[in-house]
């Protein structure tokens, strides 16, 4: 099993992590999670834009281009022979005393590593619950970063309701799950919160809105109040590791139940051929 350590490909039992690494300090650093279909990455470019992107908005510097990582990244699933699961890159703003004042001379430091995942099939199938939630994060979740409180309390108060997953929302707005972003339908238009520094822009997001343009389906990006869940025909969330998952239930600060809809099973199918 390899591992990217310090921006090398080496085998995880030799890998080595700095106690004075910024990302245990402060959570500082940025991620990005890659799928892989038959051996194969999908979306890569997107996600290592939005890498480049998140990287840009905390003002860390990479330390090699986007191709060396690309290609680094590419390494790793080949030495592994991933052929259905995920890969994990991350980049912290490297190592030193503890300060919150960060210097710009760092070298920042880029770890990895790879992981089997089959499709979530039941889940795909039958759909999961959600648990409607105060969205307590900070403003800017645009951004891919490693520091992910509010989104990890969010999703264990879910857990601890029997939920799969935490929608929330802020002052009665909804926007986004704690690692998904959620869609609604009503009388055949989508509705989905806007690409703002409220949300994170997820990759599957934007294909799944470009699949239903292409269809000729509507897609309104609007932020919405979590009142108007109840009346919508058909909902679900999107993430690389979830892609198009039906919610069947809302519960907690709003409830309801709801069909898995054809809109949704379509989107769903055209998903799976675009991989
Ligand atoms: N929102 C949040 C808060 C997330 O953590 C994620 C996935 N990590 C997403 C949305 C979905 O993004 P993507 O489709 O790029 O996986």
């Amino acid at each position: 099993e390899y591992v990217i350590d310090n921006g090398q490909l080496i085998l995880a039992e030799e890998a080595k992590i700095d106690r004075n690494d910024r990302g245990y300090h402060f959570g500082d650093g940025l991620y990005e999670v890659i799928r892989i279909y038959d051996g194969k990455p999908f979306t890569m470019t997107m996600h290592l834009d939005r890498f480049a992107a998140s990287a840009k908005k905390l003002d860390m510097s990479l330390p090699m281009t986007m191709d060396q990582l690309e290609s680094l990244l590419e390494q790793l699933i080949e030495k592994n022979q991933l052929e259905d699961g995920i890969v994990y890159v991350q980049m912290t703003r490297g190592v030193s005393q503890r300060n919150h004042l960060y210097s710009r001379s760092e070298t920042a430091v880029i770890t990895g590593y790879s992981q089997e995942m089959p499709a979530k099939k039941e889940l795909l199938k039958n759909g999961i619950d959600v648990w409607v939630t105060d969205d307590i994060r900070w403003l800017r979740c645009d951004i891919k970063t490693i520091n992910l409180l509010g989104n990890v309390m969010a999703k264990r108060e879910a857990a601890d309701h029997d939920c799969h997953e935490a929608v929330m929302h802020r002052d009665g707005m909804v926007t986004e799950g704690s690692s998904s972003n959620l869609f609604l339908i009503k009388d055949n238009i989508l509705y989905t919160h806007p690409a703002t520094n409220l949300i994170l822009n997820g990759i599957t997001r934007q294909v799944v809105i470009q699949i239903a343009k292409e269809l000729g389906y509507e897609v309104i990006e609007e932020a919405f109040p979590k009142d108007v869940i109840e009346h919508a025909d058909e909902a679900f969330i999107t993430s690389t590791t979830s892609e198009v998952t039906p919610i069947k239930q809302f519960k907690g600060q709003v409830e309801a139940s709801l069909e898995i809809g054809p809109i949704t099973r379509q989107l769903q199918e055209a998903f799976e051929q675009r991989k």
